[in-house]
């Protein structure tokens, strides 16, 4: 029995949590990393945005399909083949991690662009791709606080979003949630330990919109300056549906 047998919701959560054990029972290979990915909380944060053109939380009619049927494991599209030459099948999970596919781009793009607009509504000033500022292999990180934003140092990071549907993935997020963004986070620590004077961030997320343990770190403590400095209380909340 529920802990509050006076909340309708603790009694949905019995029976929602035993028909998730089944699937998970019954599912393997993609559908079993569908299934533990989509069940972690900041996955389904942007169902409960207010739709928004201004925020940016305002999905069209086609984005919206395709985000709830890459959620439920349905077709996307009709089988063809990709400019890359790779069969993509009707679940479309090639487009997320094909290197010609033009989406990889915006996506990263909206991630810093998110960061850089809560850094600075946190009264945190920075910049995104600083010059001056390289990693082991000669690249820019994603963005730099100007100011310290702990034991003062200053803050850089670097977001990537990687496909939790990947061959070279799927070994990993078929048996544990995250596990395509922790990677990820492993590897750009790697790149960004020759930079050891300032804090790095890794901001992985999964195109299924789970994140690596770092970033959601790093977004709770955005949500409780925002607070701090008397915005909405829900900033914390909003900041992770636009993510
Ligand atoms: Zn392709």
């Amino acid at each position: 029995m529920p802990k509050r047998p006076d909340l309708q919701r603790l009694w949905d959560d019995v029976g929602v949590k035993r028909v998730l054990e089944g699937l998970l029972d019954s599912a393997e290979g993609v559908d079993k990393a569908r299934i533990l990915s989509v069940s972690e909380p900041e996955s389904g944060a942007w169902l409960h945005a207010l739709p928004s053109p201004h925020l940016g939380t305002l999905l069209d009619s086609d984005s919206t399909r395709i985000a709830v049927a890459l959620r439920l494991g349905c077709a996307v599209c009709e089988p063809h083949i990709c400019i890359c030459g790779t069969m993509v099948e009707s679940n479309g999970h090639h487009a997320l991690s094909c290197c010609r596919c033009a989406g990889r781009f915006p996506r990263h793009h909206a991630l810093n662009d998110i960061v850089r607009r809560a850094l600075v509504s946190a009264n945190v000033p920075c910049v995104l791709e600083p010059p001056g500022l390289c990693r082991s292999d000669g690249k820019r990180p994603d963005g730099l606080t100007l100011v310290p934003w702990e034991r003062g140092r200053c803050l850089v990071w670097d977001a990537t979003c990687v496909s939790t549907f990947a061959t070279s993935h799927i070994g990993r997020t078929a048996r544990v949630a995250r596990a395509a963004a922790e990677l990820a986070a492993a590897r750009k620590r790697e790149k960004y330990a020759i930079l050891a004077n300032y804090l790095f961030i890794p901001i992985a997320v999964e195109t299924t919109g789970c994140w690596c343990a770092e970033a959601r770190v790093f977004f709770g403590e955005v949500g409780r300056r925002l607070r701090e400095r008397g915005l909405d209380p829900r900033s914390g909340t909003f900041l992770m549906q636009s993510a």
